[in-house]
């Protein structure tokens, strides 16, 4: 054991730390080479870091010494050093970054990372366990830093991946980190020179900076956006998009573009297989690079794309940007403003064609990112015509599980239409069985079903495609009548119907029975088979944008507000409603009962909350009743 030196403190690592350490070391067996890949790319982020700073800072220290990785081994003793002459950590830094886990050390986030870590390795990286990783192979990590900084000190980091680690003074350090990993009794593998080089050659290939192994340089350090699309084969992207995405999994889609005007462009994005965020981990952060002349200027960049196109990973790389622009610049620089609306259409541009080109992969990918397009409608108006054609939905003339746009629905559409319809359910049997599409059923026209509820709101951001109106079936102006359609069995409900005069009685005894809770009690020209229907009368509002609204203020603990403002229709020909009208002279006060439990029906078929322990009892009320002999 190394004894204590001179100036030695020891420091208790971040209690998320420790049970990220737990899991690293005690779960975590598989595939253990990932540990030199989050090395290297730490290195290669410090090197680019130096990089950057170096144009933007008068004084760097050790401003001669070549940018590159160097690693050694050393069979004998089971050692392996990964070191970089980049940017260095001060003591500070070292604290922070090797001490704490800056982005998102909860509790939940540890917890999902365990489950994880039984199951799949590979999301190791995308989590950014990053250098703790280290921990797999190593018993005792040692950190030696010299940070760039002219007036800097430098320090020996070193911990075994138990509860703490230690911070010691070292004199004579060139600028950069060295990292020296003693590894553990069955992961002397690597300290083999040959496992070491085809791990870099399989993980680190694009690494910008040389990595050399023994003095041999073993990746291959060109730009790949730089070179000619037509020598680039698939496999150098896939390795590409693994190297700057942290990733495993092969991309879906890829789109290299290189533009000349408006701009100097060039840029690799990439669609990865798997949407992490789908999978419970939180809000990514974006996935791309932005470069000026291969010098990267910001990592993982908020600025060259909109939030909601996050999950791209790639680069972009703009000779027209200033190399010394700084992080607040970006932000503002209308330039970048400029790069971002261009790098938008044209991803846009290509996923239309992806979409044509191959419209069952296309539609895989909305299934699993369509998300993100949608978040683009309601909140990017710019965008608002591109992501429209960009939409897929299921409809009553798709297949279950299949999709369709809503050019194609146009296409389709009848003879008289004028209107986009569709209507919001949990999952598409109950949108099909509820009341809102008997109408459309039996007229036999096309009606989307929106299926998760942010559509509501991108179907209203929207307001028309193609000159068409997007109207919800639970709009009370709902009017088919124009459509020409099949429509043949029209005519029996009506003559069962309830007579004028008594049907007007009986609405507006409705609506003095419900109160406020109902604007409107009609009869309906829609109803087939139901007995009532909720409808708004506002026909800005869905009631499923209602029920997210309802749902956020029960989160805030606030009182589940009435619904008020909705009309309820009601189907005069149903047996049901018929036999309430005779009811409500015999015994009022059942037949109020009755009602209310045929709102209550409707408001759950609309997709509102009701207050279920009222409605609870209200049912036994009138089972107890309907059992009675
Ligand atoms: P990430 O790379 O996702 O930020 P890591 O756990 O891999 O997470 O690294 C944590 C931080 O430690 C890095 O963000 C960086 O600031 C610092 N760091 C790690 N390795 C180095 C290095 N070789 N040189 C300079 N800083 C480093
Ligand atoms: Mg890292």
């Amino acid at each position: 054991m190394a004894k204590q030196k001179t100036g030695t403190e020891t420091k208790e690592f971040q209690a998320e730390v420790k049970k990220l350490l737990d899991i690293v070391i005690h779960s975590l067996y598989t595939e253990r080479d990932i540990f030199i890949r989050e090395l290297i790319s730490n290195a290669a982020d410090a090197l680019e870091k130096f990089r950057h700073q170096s144009l933007l800072e008068e004084k760097v220290f050790d401003s001669h010494v070549p940018l590159e990785i160097t690693i050694d081994v050393d069979a004998e003793n089971h050692t392996l050093t990964i070191a970089d002459t980049g940017i260095g950590m001060t003591r500070e830094e070292l604290e922070a970054n090797l001490g704490t886990i800056a982005h998102s050390g909860s509790n939940t986030f540890l917890a999902e990372l365990a489950e994880a870590a039984k199951n799949d390795v590979s999301l190791i990286g995308q989590f950014g366990v990053g250098f703790y990783s280290v921990f797999m192979a190593g018993k005792r990590v040692r950190v030696l830093t010299r940070s760039y900084r002219p007036d800097a000190e430098g320090y020996e980091w070193a911990s075994d991946g138990s509860g703490s680690y230690t911070l010691t003074p070292e004199e004579g350090l060139r600028r950069g980190t060295r990292i020296i990993v003693e590894l553990k009794d069955d992961a002397h593998e690597f300290a083999n020179e040959d496992k070491i080089k085809q791990v870099i050659k399989q993980y680190s290939n694009f690494a910008p900076f040389p990595i050399l192994v023994k003095g041999e340089k073993v990746n291959t350090v060109q730009a790949l956006w730089k070179r000619s699309k037509k020598e680039i084969k698939e496999e150098e992207y896939t390795e590409f998009y693994r190297f700057i995405g942290n990733a495993f999994d092969d991309p879906r889609f890829r789109l290299h573009f290189t533009a000349d005007a408006p701009l100097a462009i060039n840029a690799i994005l990439f669609v990865p297989g798997e949407n992490i965020e789908r999978l419970g981990f939180g809000r990514t952060k974006p996935g791309v690079n932005l470069y000026c002349q291969k010098v990267l200027i910001e990592q993982h960049s908020e600025n060259i794309l909109p939030e909601w196109l996050r999950f791209l990973k790639g680069i972009v790389d703009s000779e027209d940007l200033p190399l010394n622009i700084s992080r607040q610049a970006l932000q503002d620089s209308a330039l970048v403003a400029k790069l971002r609306q261009v790098l938008t259409k044209r991803f846009l541009k290509f996923l239309a064609e992806q979409a044509k080109e191959d419209a069952a992969k296309y539609d895989k990918f909305f299934t699993e990112f369509g998300i993100y397009l949608k978040e683009g409608a309601t909140m990017d108006f710019a965008y608002r015509d591109e992501i429209a054609g960009l939409l897929r939905f299921e409809s009553s003339k798709s297949e279950t599980g299949s999709l369709t746009s809503l050019a194609d629905y146009v296409e389709r559409m009848a003879d008289g239409q004028e209107e986009i319809y569709y209507i919001n359910g949990p999952s598409r049997p109950a949108a099909e069985a509820g009341p809102y599409v008997e109408a459309f059923r039996k007229r036999d026209i096309e009606i989307i079903f929106t299926l998760e509820p942010i559509d509501d709101f991108v179907m209203s951001h929207l307001g028309e495609f193609d000159g068409k109106k997007l109207v919800s079936a639970d709009r009370a102006d709902l009017d088919l009548s124009t459509i020409k359609s099949q429509d043949a069995a029209g005519e029996k409900e009506a003559e069962a119907a309830l007579e004028p005069e008594v049907a007007t009685s009986l609405t507006a005894w409705i609506k003095k029975t419900l109160g406020e809770r109902v604007k409107e009690v009609i009869v309906s020209k829609r109803l087939v088979d139901s007995p009532a229907i909720i409808v708004n009368p506002d026909g800005y509002m869905t009631s499923t944008m209602e029920r997210v609204m309802q749902a956020a203020r029960l989160e805030k603990g606030e009182q589940l507000p009435s619904v008020g403002g909705k009309n309820l229709e009601i189907n005069s020909g149903h047996p049901l409603i018929r036999q309430l009208s005779i009811l409500r002279g015999t015994d009022e006060a059942f037949a109020g009962d009755v009602i209310e439990q045929v709102f209550d029906n409707a408001l759950i078929q609309a997709g509102l909350m009701v207050d279920p322990r009222r409605m609870v009892e209200r049912s036994y009320k009138i089972l107890e009743r309907a059992t009675k002999k």
